[in-house]
């Protein structure tokens, strides 16, 4: 406990830090995009032009960057509200049929009346998108990528061997791939701030402390399996708000299962 305390603490300082280191890039980027903007409607020369664009899309890489760093050292200071994940993760499901390779077989399951959860929407969005990318980056051979959604109750047994969750309705996120799966030196460390393996240009290192970060700030957690050479399952709990008509339910869980010890 003491060593993942040690690593919130980490991981908060690396956040104060990168965050600031956002917000002076994001300055520095702001003009060279404009002034390459400029500089473009006023050039004629075709080689011009390509070196412009290339200058344009660096820096358009480079704020793209900088938005999700702002987004994991700025935590969920966006609107909450009540949201139906189920929703979000059919928005996921297109982009990841529109865009991934064909050998990759997307699979979603997902019930209708889920419960929701009192969140930020784009940021439940980019923790799935970034989920799936990393699921598709980890299947170069093709595979099958399940994303699957249902809600839980968790009793006081399960909060106690797991003392980051609070007994309580939940949403739970299983995103599965049947890719690469990560030794023990890359498990312990994917949760890192600019931690990657991929190759340069290829990751930024900032998916899965971004996703870490925004879970937190919903109140959640994340497990994580992996086995090399079998693939990844990323398990993620949010807190849920069960509406009155399933707090029945949930008041039935909670006495049908044995408590505390
Ligand atoms: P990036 O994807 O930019 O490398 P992430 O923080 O999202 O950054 O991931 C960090 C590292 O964790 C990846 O480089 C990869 O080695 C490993 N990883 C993440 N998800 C998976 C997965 N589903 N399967 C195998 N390895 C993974």
């Amino acid at each position: 406990l003491e060593k993942k305390f040690l690593r919130a603490q980490r991981m908060e300082t690396v956040g104060t830090l990168a965050g600031g280191v956002a917000h002076d890039l994001n300055n520095m980027l702001t003009p060279i995009m404009m002034s390459v903007t400029l500089l473009k409607e006023d050039e004629d020369d075709e080689s011009r032009l390509r070196d412009l664009s290339n200058i344009e899309m660096s820096a358009a890489r480079g704020a793209a960057m900088v938005r999700q760093l702002l987004t994991f050292a700025r935590g969920a200071d966006g609107g909450h509200m009540p949201v139906d994940i189920g929703l979000v993760a059919k928005d996921v499901q297109k982009i990841a049929r529109d865009t991934f390779p064909k050998n990759i077989d997307f699979r979603f399951e997902g019930p209708e009346n889920l419960w929701k959860v009192q969140a930020d929407p784009t940021q439940l969005h980019q923790v799935l998108v970034n989920l799936c990318i990393n699921a598709r980056d980890a299947m170069p051979g093709g595979g099958v990528l399940s994303l699957s959604l249902t809600h839980v109750v968790l009793d006081e047994v399960y909060s106690d061997m797991n003392p980051e969750a609070a007994p309580g309705p939940y949403v739970h996120i299983v995103v599965e791939d049947t890719g690469t799966g990560m030794p023990p030196e890359v498990l312990d460390r994917m949760f890192e701030p600019f931690f990657t393996t991929k190759e340069v240009g290829q990751g930024t290192g900032l998916g899965l402390s971004t996703v870490h970060s925004i879970i937190l700030q919903h109140g959640g957690f994340i497990h994580v399996y992996s086995e090399e050479g079998k693939g990844t399952k990323f398990k993620v709990y949010l807190p849920a708000i069960a509406s009155s008509a399933d707090s029945e339910e949930v008041a039935l869980a909670q006495t049908q299962l044995p408590r505390g010890r």
